[in-house]
């Protein structure tokens, strides 16, 4: 059994690993199917991620299989499933509202926890969501990054017609474009590099631009998804008045216009990650979806062996999303 380690940033290895032992009573043993390389990988790669540790074993965007459950989990061998790799206790103030990415003992798989990038690997059953079988493995690895849109769409009112902007056309910065289209927004994307904007554009019925061709425009809704000092305060100034932002990108800290703000009435928002189960559910309800067009986000799916090269290509940014197959080297 082979996984990939990131012994410390910018040192990767495809190594053997220890033999596994079997999973105690509530725990499955998963065979990797597929795993995607987000944004926060490559940070992690970077040493740029301070709640990281390392040595460790990246991977948080995962689809499996079981191969091995312990005799407290209720799934069969053979479940396709997709992993919940922000773990929650289910019992602090917070999970009992339902607000499980903001619990107090949370964890990251693949962040400061070993993550999934292995052939197969143990983890606790409660961290794992069946997935239906209508919907094929090149969607179902996108449920996790997906649920983190979901959850940040749930924050404003996208609908026919409303005037979105999407800054940063990265992997998460183009499943928002996806869905704002789908909502029937009127969809603006931008970004600094021209590959990305080409990406970006085949996706729907979207103008990708390049931040100064709308410089002097304002939009109903606007997804900061470039995490950039920068792009944050460049991003507010496209706020229309009594409109919103919406940021996942991060960065450590940037200005506020605050008399700006209040005499705008504009509303900013944080969002991190996704509830479990609430955005886990919904994202795979619009993935099912036919009419939902997102298949043109996965830009390559490279065997696992090759992981170096794919972490490569991913920082390139001349690619969209990037996955590692599992299944045989
Ligand atoms: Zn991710
Ligand atoms: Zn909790």
């Amino acid at each position: 059994m082979l996984e990939i380690r990131l012994n410390q940033p910018g040192d990767l290895e495809l190594r053997e690993m220890e033999p596994l032992r079997s999973p105690g009573e509530e725990e499955i043993r998963l065979q990797t199917i597929y795993g995607g390389i987000c944004g926060s990988d490559l940070s992690l790669f970077q040493g740029r991620l301070h709640h990281a540790t390392y040595p460790l074993r990246p991977g948080h965007e995962i689809l499996g299989k079981i191969v091995e459950a312990g005799k407290e989990v209720g799934y069969d061998i053979g479940t396709r499933v997709v992993i919940l790799p922000n773990t929650f206790c289910g019992e602090c103030d917070f999970c009992l509202q339902g607000r499980t990415n903001l619990c107090r003992h949370k964890r990251s798989l693949g962040v400061n926890a070993d993550g999934g990038f292995a052939e197969e690997w143990i983890l606790p059953g409660r961290y794992v969501l069946p997935i239906p079988d209508n919907l094929p493995d090149e969607k179902a690895v996108l449920i996790e990054p997906f649920a983190v849109v979901v959850h940040a769409f749930n924050k404003v009112n996208i609908t026919e017609g409303t005037a979105v902007l999407i800054v940063g056309c990265g992997n998460e910065g183009m499943l928002a474009t996806c869905l704002a289209d789908h909502l029937g927004a009127d969809v603006t994307a931008v970004d600094l590099k021209p590959s990305k904007r080409e990406w970006v554009s085949r996706l729907g019925r979207v103008r990708a631009a390049k931040p100064e061709e709308i410089d002097e425009e304002t939009f109903d809704v606007v997804i900061e998804a470039a995490g950039t000092k920068l792009s944050v305060e460049q991003s507010i100034q496209h706020v229309a008045p009594g409109g919103a932002m919406v940021m996942i990108g991060m960065t450590q800290e940037a200005n506020i216009p605050v008399m700006q703000m209040v005499r705008q009435e504009w509303t900013l928002y944080g969002s991190i990650i996704y509830n479990y189960p609430d955005d886990y559910l919904k994202s795979i309800q619009y993935l099912r979806d036919e009419r939902f067009k997102v298949d043109e986000v996965v830009s390559e799916i490279l065997p696992f062996s090759q992981a170096e090269k794919a972490y490569e290509k991913a920082m390139s940014g001349e690619y969209g999303k990037i996955l590692l197959d599992f299944r045989g080297s």
